[in-house]
């Protein structure tokens, strides 16, 4: 009897699927790739069991198809990794291809490319002999040459610098023939660090070991002896914004290291890297790794590589690290754990730290969630005590935290008008800093010139042809202003007269960064002013370089989006503004006020870090706003104390479970149609387990091109939700490829 086994390939939506061993294969093991027959394609997979149920196989009795090659003789991916995939497939009920795509390194779908090589050259021990002693036919001067060349370098050089010294391949060749020289080819391991340290080296003449404080020497005991357990357990290290998280992290790496174990840890953004890294650099050099997506493929690769074959003991990356092919993991590291980024917001919709979690429980790890303003989630757990509780109250060198201002809007246009975008107090806190050679930040969480086009005629705007949202202004290069949309990137010109009505009075509305950016340098025009957000962050490179000048002092006010309120340590810094903190507050969402808590707290901490106090002044519609409010006095218990009342008269997360699904269609109508027969469906087989809301527009009605409807699930067991509503779909599959699930949702739209 042939064996059957079970693969998964990195096919949206799909499944394992169940494939037939061939006689003249070897038999493949669990993580080994192979090739095998999808439809008409040949595509790659990873084996996920090698014992297929016999019941899977005779339900696919009459499609069960061999394998064409079978690519390893090993597992290419660890089983814990394949084991964390498969979890997330099931969790986030987005399919084993899905998730196992996303533990894949880059390239590693086909052999060709597997191996980024350089040729390199070298000279034998016969090609010393015939440099020394008469060969015939003698030496050409060119092939003496190439041997005089290579005799200083035993590893021997690449065909490139050869060629610099103008030393030709055809020269190299001939000599290879005569077997004087070998010819290799060589794995090529890039440097994501190279040009890194010169953004973040410790400064020079700081002692190579500091001494921790009290409260960090206490952190780093605590969290030690939950390592020296060596099983599973989750810890929330509450430290204030510059209370040195970053030195606990690393202390407890050393000690971990130490129990011969591995290291991940998690930063929320690809900006955050370096900084990071560099921490746990200096501490154990060559055994760090960094795995993000701002990484060409090829270093990505190299960098996972090393990780696979146990060369590297601590990989710090963004989300998708956690499925990092680290053995023996001791310790996992979400720095920054509230942060939003950890979810990824397409399939497979999964939250890194909760998967970082679930990677910990399955290897009996420590994970360490740091935060200065946990997700609610978190510190709920930390208060039930399923979670320990570590925290650290005071900044290092008791520096104290950002005295925080509010400024009225309201009364700031009243006073001078609708088209204000600095209140004159945050402009006299500018003019101070500029006057003492200090820096500021300032933050608004919009990017653009404009947010809007309307015409004065007809009072419509501009709006996306395929989303229900209005295009964004920005100004692209040459000066050439261009109306984008900021789901779909469709684009226009700004035209010169309404495309309604033809009147000649188009006008901009709402402002973004881009406008803060061109109001200050008007303001100052002698100010050394940048900008930071996705429009700026685009080009390779702009991230370190920009917040590396920022580090050494060469920027005077940076503007920005969210970008810079995440965890940047800027010595310089003492004035933080917010331009308006209600950004978020206006949107449908129950955690809009967690958000705008986090954020305001989060950009305020970035002020006052090195020896000058700091000040953080908010601009907004709303002072009295519960979130502004406990922002404003940096107390983060009180806000949670109210954020958890709301979320328990509303019966929202972490009070129940949440899954969202937004049905896609080409016509409302068709969409509406079908979530309403899901949700009846799902209602019938409800029987008091969860409750279903909707279905309703999703607030996003439209996106690129296709109307969307939503309903939500609320209930205590997520299992027992996402079973329904794969049952649900289980016999529509054309319908199934249009609804999205989205299993605890981050947001809504
Ligand atoms: P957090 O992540 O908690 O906001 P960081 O880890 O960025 O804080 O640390 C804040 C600053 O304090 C950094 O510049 C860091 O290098 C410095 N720092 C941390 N621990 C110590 C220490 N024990 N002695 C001196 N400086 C420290
Ligand atoms: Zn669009």
């Amino acid at each position: 009897m042939s064996l059957l086994i079970r693969v998964a390939v990195p096919v949206p939506f799909l499944d394992q699927l169940t494939y037939r061993v061939p006689e003249d294969v070897d038999r493949p093991i669990r993580g080994a790739r192979v090739i095998v027959p999808l439809g008409s394609r040949f595509v790659t997979g990873i084996v996920t069991a090698t014992d297929a149920n016999p019941l899977d196989a005779r339900v696919e009795a009459r499609n069960v198809k061999d394998i064409v090659d079978l690519l390893d003789d090993r597992a290419f991916l660890p089983e814990s990794v394949i084991d964390l995939a498969l979890w997330v497939a099931e969790y986030y009920a987005c399919g084993a291809g899905d998730a196992l795509a996303s533990a894949m390194p880059p390239h590693s779908r086909d052999r060709a490319s597997a191996h980024k090589t350089t040729r390199m050259a070298a000279m034998t021990l016969l090609g010393r002999d015939a440099i020394e002693k008469e060969v015939s036919p003698p030496l050409g001067a060119k092939q003496r040459q190439a041997l005089s060349g290579l005799s200083g370098a035993p590893e021997g050089l690449t065909l490139r610098a050869l060629a610099e010294r103008g030393i030709m391949a055809a020269t190299l060749m001939r000599l290879a023939q005569r077997g004087f020289v070998a010819v290799r080819r060589e794995r090529v391991e890039r440097d994501p660090f190279v040009g890194l340290e010169r953004h973040f080296s410790t400064p020079s003449g700081q002692p190579e070991e500091r001494t921790l404080t009290d409260e960090q020497t206490a952190a780093v005991g605590r969290l030690s002896a939950l390592a020296a357990q060596q099983q599973f357990r989750v810890a929330l290290l509450h430290g204030v914004t510059g209370s040195g998280k970053t030195e606990v992290y690393v202390r407890l790496a050393r000690v971990v290291r130490g129990q011969g174990r591995s290291v991940l840890v998690l930063v929320p953004e690809i900006a955050l890297t370096p900084a990071v890294a560099s921490a746990f650099r200096a501490s154990f050099g060559d055994a760090v790794a960094v795995q993000h997506s701002g990484l060409s493929d090829g270093e990505r690769y190299d960098q996972w590589q090393r990780i696979r074959h146990g060369d590297v003991s601590v990989v710090v990356g963004t989300r998708s690290a956690v499925f990092a092919p680290l053995a023996a993991l001791g310790l996992v590291v979400v720095d920054e754990e509230h942060d939003a980024s950890f979810k990824q917001e397409e399939s497979p919709r999964y939250h890194g730290r909760d998967v970082a979690i679930m990677r910990a429980k399955q290897a009996g790890a420590l994970v360490v969630l740091g935060s200065a303003t946990p997700a609610v989630e978190t510190y709920q757990n930390a208060l039930s005590g399923r979670y320990e509780r570590v925290t650290l109250e005071r900044r290092i060198f008791d520096r104290p935290l950002a005295s925080v201002g509010l400024v009225s809007m309201r009364e700031e246009y009243a006073a001078r008008g609708p088209d204000v975008i600095l209140s004159d107090a945050l402009k006299a806190a500018i003019d101070r800093r500029l006057a003492r050679g200090e820096q500021s930040l300032v933050l608004l969480n919009r990017r653009g010139l404009a947010t809007a086009v309307f015409c004065r005629q007809c009072a419509r705007t501009l709006e996306c042809p395929n989303c229900s949202v209005s295009l964004t202004v920005h100004t692209e290069r040459g000066g050439i202003h261009r109306a984008r949309c900021h789901y779909c990137n469709y684009s226009v010109i700004v035209p010169k007269v309404c495309p309604h009505c033809a009147g000649p009075y188009l006008e901009r509305a709402g402002f973004g960064t881009e406008r803060v950016e061109a109001e200050v340098k008007m303001l100052w025009p002698h100010a050394r002013v940048a900008r930071l957000d996705r429009d700026t962050a685009r080009r390779r490179g702009a991230v370190p370089q920009l917040l590396g000048q920022v580090a050494r002092g060469n920027i005077d006010v940076l503007v920005g989006t969210q970008m810079i309120a995440k965890g940047h340590d800027f010595p310089g810094v003492t004035l933080v503004g917010v331009i308006s903190a209600d950004v978020g507050l206006g949107l449908a969402d129950f955690r809009a006020a967690e958000r705008t808590f986090q954020l305001l707290t989060q950009v305020a901490g970035r002020a006052g870090r090195g020896d000058m106090a700091g000040e953080a002044l908010i601009q907004t519609l709303y002072p009295d706003h519960y979130s502004i409010q406990h922002a404003c006095r940096q107390d983060y218990r009180a806000f949670f104390e109210e954020e958890i009342r709301y979320r328990q008269a509303m019966r929202y997360p972490p009070i129940v479970g949440l899954v969202n699904a937004v049905v896609r269609a080409p016509t409302f109508g068709q969409a509406l149609e079908e979530a309403s027969d899901i949700a009846s469906a799902l209602r019938a087989a409800a029987a008091g387990r969860y409750r279903v809301l909707g279905p309703a527009p999703a607030p996003l009605a439209r996106l690129r091109g296709e109307y969307r409807v939503q309903l939500f699930l609320k209930g205590a067991r997520r299992k027992t939700m996402r079973e329904a509503l794969l049952h649900a779909l289980r016999s529509r599959k054309e319908l199934a490829r249009r609804v999205t699930v989205d299993v605890d949702p981050l947001s809504v739209l």
